[in-house]
């Protein structure tokens, strides 16, 4: 369905994400529409698919981000805290940031040093990005996101932007109760996305999504 949702400017693309069925919640169009996808995406950022963005990492399709902050909005209340790993280019940390204002705040964890500096570059772009970077809403750091960030948590959402080669159980400690973690998880040659509740009394629900293709969560490059 890529190709439907593609748009000539990024009101367009959200538009079309909305006519299509893969944004239903006023919230998260509201959210996206505040970030130009033109920002993050060095090529065709108006186009519903992934780009490359070097390091061999891309920038996921508009309809992936839609369905993540879909599944997790009902945690992403003003003031709530949010991981967000594998933050790449960092626009779904700037839109999950507009998500939780105010008060709230996202951490973006990726561990190629020159992808952590775009990622602030380019949320620096916008007069919006600026201000969450500067109060510290929007925070960027260099780390094995498959640890999690314990010293910001715990979270009320955790977004993890590549394929993780188990349900990580250290993420899964790092949620407040209640809390919601999106996980895309390598099965054989397959991935899914699964959402993984703690709920209020600390027990932990898990539901099997949608197919999907990331790249996966690595060891570091040399640098
Ligand atoms: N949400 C991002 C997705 C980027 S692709 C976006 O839409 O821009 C996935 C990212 O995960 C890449 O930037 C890659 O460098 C990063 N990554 C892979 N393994 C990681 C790890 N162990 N720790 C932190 N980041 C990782």
């Amino acid at each position: 369905m890529a190709w439907r949702s593609s748009g000539a400017s990024n009101q367009a693309l959200i538009e079309n994400l909305a006519s299509n069925g893969l944004i239903t919640q006023a919230r998260v169009k509201q959210a996206m529409l505040g970030v130009d996808r033109a920002h993050y995406a060095p090529a065709s950022p108006y186009q519903d698919s992934p780009q490359p963005i070097g390091h061999r990492a891309t920038i996921s399709a508009p309809h992936m981000h839609a369905a993540a902050c879909e599944s997790l909005l009902p945690y992403l209340r003003p003031g709530a805290r949010v991981l967000d790993i594998g933050s790449g280019s960092g626009y779904l940390t700037h839109v999950l940031a507009e998500l939780v204002k105010p008060g709230g705040k996202v951490v973006g964890v990726e561990h190629i040093s020159p992808l952590v500096e775009l990622a602030r570059t380019n949320t620096a772009k916008s007069v919006e990005g600026r201000a969450l970077l500067d109060s510290g809403a929007v925070e960027y750091v260099k780390a094995d996101g498959r640890l999690g960030w314990e010293v910001q948590g715990p979270y009320d959402a955790i977004h993890v932007g590549a394929a993780a080669a188990g349900q990580n159980q250290v993420l899964v400690e790092q949620l407040k109760a209640p809390g919601r973690l999106f996980i895309p998880v390598e099965e054989g040659y397959m991935q899914h996305i699964y959402v993984i509740d703690k709920n209020e009394d600390g027990s932990v629900t898990k539901k099997k999504d949608i197919g999907v293709q990331y790249v996966p969560l690595t060891d570091a490059p040399e640098e």
